[in-house]
């Protein structure tokens, strides 16, 4: 389906065709889905543990979205993030939404390690032909080890939020 934003007129969404495919039940690297987005590894895991969070709908920029909708994925983006960082053990979170290739929001959530970079910076300084290197797909016991990491992690996490809202509740109520 064609999409008008723009100047990102377009093209075929890639992102849309990969919610297709979760939805088909036929996306390998699907790991959960949250009230407003996908949870999802990235194709390539040079940077182990590399995990994308995709709004539900073909927006291309946050304001594009209703206020709550809004509120509630960035509150969700964060909780996938902390779940990514538990994980894979992370040493620093890297949080990106860019979308200038594929303008349908997207976050890129990297678990970042000491020395994980020939020098301190940005994952986008590794060249994309060693980052985008090895499609992980290729190795279905790693991609499962990944998968199964971070849903574990996203258990933990989701079940602390919603003890808090359950405390809250609770005073709310007094
Ligand atoms: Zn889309």
């Amino acid at each position: 389906m064609p999409f008008k934003e723009g100047n990102y007129v377009t093209k075929h969404c890639l992102i849309c065709d990969r919610i297709k495919l979760i939805q088909d039940n036929k996306n390998p690297y699907f790991v959960r889905e949250l009230n407003t987005g996908y949870v999802v590894l990235g194709d390539s895991q040079y940077f182990e543990g590399y995990t994308l969070f995709l709004e539900k709908h073909h927006v291309t920029e946050l304001h594009q979205l209703a206020p709550a909708e809004k509120l509630a994925f960035l509150e969700e983006m964060s909780l996938v993030q902390e779940a990514c960082a538990k994980a894979f053990h992370a040493d620093k979170m890297n949080i990106e939404l860019l979308g200038n290739g594929d303008a349908h929001v997207h976050w890129h959530l990297f678990p970042r390690h000491n020395g994980d970079t020939a020098q301190p910076g940005p994952v986008w300084w590794t060249p994309m032909d060693v980052m985008f290197s090895d499609d992980v797909v290729k190795d279905m016991p790693r991609l499962n080890r990944l998968k199964t990491a971070l849903s574990a992690a996203l258990d933990e996490v989701l079940k602390v939020r919603a003890t808090e809202d359950g405390v809250k509740n609770l005073n709310q109520g007094d």
